[in-house]
């Protein structure tokens, strides 16, 4: 495939009319990919699991290359200055809105998800470009400090972008992820080579087309795609600071490259995330949040609730609104339709929920809602399944199942809802339930997670692009989003420099006649309170 270039796109019809995408527009964003060997891996459309298209792949040597050009890119960009990124990223974002249509028929073709649901990440991705288009300059400009001795040293403090970032990327949120690790990078100066998840390509790469279209230089946000083991690798072989979103496993050995190498990597993991449902919810409201927390992208999402501890008080009447609801869900991964909820992405997703379920209720589990594949809607197409009596010996109980199935808890009150739901090994985001915000807030206080919502699932935190995104414990290191995500790909770089008005001592006799004026000084700050 040739170089990124930067070319202007005439948006493509929305391919919702002819059931997949147009076979023109699909060859040129491969075109838009860094990768030259000729081979091919052909993705399947979860809705029907037919092939979509035919995915070039990269070799080791064009992701050498992506970041060689990458790097050359950068120069310029980082001397651009904050002023030339903000335009560039606001152009961007308006591209992404005036393109929307496209950009959530890719979402469903590719992932398998609603419509609205689709809409999520298209939302998300223009709030992040534009997020750091604004925020960056007020985050990362060069400031004065207090210097250790006012009067004899300046000091002052910039923020150099890190070079080239290594950004990896699931299939589960093409877009959202995208544009939260990606526009973050490009507003602090830096380049980005993406290994894009092989099931997500397109999104990626039309993505990259608005920003390329807004002025970004092609050489800048380079895309390549192949296994993890292979491409992934050769990326964290190059990155000056990689930005890894996936699995828990997989973090660990992107951690240990990024150690021997010593360079800094921010880790979005797994989670197996709990929601604690307290006793003075209204029952039928209650049950419709879980339900679109828990099944929103089929519970393919690292901040769904996977454990629900709902309170004695209300549990009988919890879970019958919650059943209701669960069996008034429409599943329909068509794209363009109007589902409650689509579809399992694929066959590796399709075999670990039913492990799971087959694991559990082989264990005694009870299926109170779902429990079934259902191949007449679509090859992967699984009901949203809610277990009760679920005990530590079985998989789903600890272990992220990262789909349609969620456990039930009754707990006697919120001090045994709260140590339940930090008994895990993950700590990524959890969920509060209440009629009471400021009760709800108590409970957040005491959970051991990167984010808390309360009375909603996961959009509060996970939209809110100006707030840290990340996980404690198992899920995670390091934080997306706000002034964190910006952070996270520059290195502060203090300069300190000699006022001339007063010397500082180089000899014993001057060091002797400046200790007493310098313990002054100390003292008067220490009164003054200056840091
Ligand atoms: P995964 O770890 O298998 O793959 C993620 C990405 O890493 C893919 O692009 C893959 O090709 C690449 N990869 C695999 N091995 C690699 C290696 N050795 N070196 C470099 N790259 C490699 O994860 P997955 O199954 O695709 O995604 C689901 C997981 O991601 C779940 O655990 C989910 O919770 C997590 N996730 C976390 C967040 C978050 O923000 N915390 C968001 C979305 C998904």
């Amino acid at each position: 495939m040739s170089a990124p270039v930067a070319v202007s796109h005439a948006p493509a019809a929305p391919p919702r009319s002819t059931g997949g995408p147009d076979p023109q527009w699909v060859a040129e964003l491969h075109d838009d990919i860094t990768a030259t060997g000729g081979d091919t891996r052909t993705v399947l459309a979860p809705a029907t699991g037919e092939p979509l298209h035919e995915l070039p792949l990269s070799t080791p040597g064009d992701v050498a290359d992506a970041f060689a050009r990458a790097r050359l890119a950068q120069v310029a960009w980082a001397r651009a200055g904050f002023a030339h990124r903000r335009r560039v990223l606001l152009r961007a974002h308006d591209l992404i809105v005036a393109r929307r249509e496209q950009l959530i028929d890719l979402v469903q073709l590719e992932t398998g998800k609603t419509r609205g649901q689709a809409f999520e990440e298209v939302y998300q991705s223009a709030a992040s470009a534009r997020y750091n288009a604004l925020a960056a300059r007020g985050v990362l400009r060069s400031r004065r400090v207090h210097s250790g001795a006012p009067t004899v040293i300046e000091a002052r403090v910039r923020h150099r972008p890190r070079g080239v970032a290594g950004v990896i990327t699931p299939w589960n949120f093409p877009l959202s992820l995208a544009g939260m690790d990606v526009f973050s990078a490009l507003a602090a100066g830096c380049g980005v080579v993406q290994k894009a998840d092989e099931q997500a390509a397109l999104n990626i790469l039309e993505l990259r087309r608005a920003a390329i279209d807004a002025g970004l230089p092609g050489d800048l946000w380079a895309v390549v795609t192949g296994d993890g083991a292979t491409i992934g690798e050769a990326v964290t072989d190059h990155a000056d600071v990689i930005a890894f979103t996936g699995s828990t496993a997989t973090g660990r050995r992107i951690a240990r490259k990024a150690a021997e190498r010593l360079v800094p990597a921010s880790l979005e993991l797994g989670g197996k995330n709990p929601m604690i449902v307290l006793d003075d919810v209204d029952p039928g409201k209650a049950a419709r949040q879980a339900a679109y927390a828990c099944y929103a992208s089929m519970g393919q999402l690292c901040v769904s609730p996977e454990r629900i501890y709902v309170t004695r008080g209300v549990a009988d009447a919890f879970t019958r609104a919650f059943v209701r609801v669960i069996g008034s869900m429409t599943i329909d991964p068509a794209p363009g339709s109007a589902g409650d909820v689509g579809t399992l992405t694929g066959q590796a997703q399709l075999d670990r929920v039913r492990a799971h379920l087959d694991d559990a209720t082989a264990k005694g589990a009870t299926v109170l809602a779902g429990g079934a594949h259902r191949p007449d809607i679509g090859p992967y197409a699984f009901e949203p399944t809610l277990l009760a009596d679920v005990s530590p010996d079985m998989h789903c109980f600890a272990e992220e199942t990262f789909g349609a199935i969620v456990s039930l808890y009754v707990v006697d009150d919120e001090e045994e809802a709260v140590l339940a739901a930090n008994a895990s090994d993950y700590g990524l985001n959890a969920v509060v339930l209440s009629g009471s915000v400021a009760r709800a807030r108590r409970v957040a206080a005491a959970l051991e997670t990167g984010s808390v919502n309360i009375n909603e699932g996961y959009r509060g935190s996970f939209g809110s692009i100006a707030a840290p995104m990340g996980g404690s414990k198992q899920s995670g290191l390091g934080r997306r989003n706000g002034p964190d995500g910006l952070k996270r790909y520059v290195e502060s770089v203090t300069v300190a420099s000699a006022t001339g008005l007063i010397q500082a001592p180089t000899s014993a006799r001057e060091w002797r006649m400046l200790e007493q004026p310098m313990l002054l000084l100390l003292r008067a700050q220490r009164v003054l309170r200056r840091r």
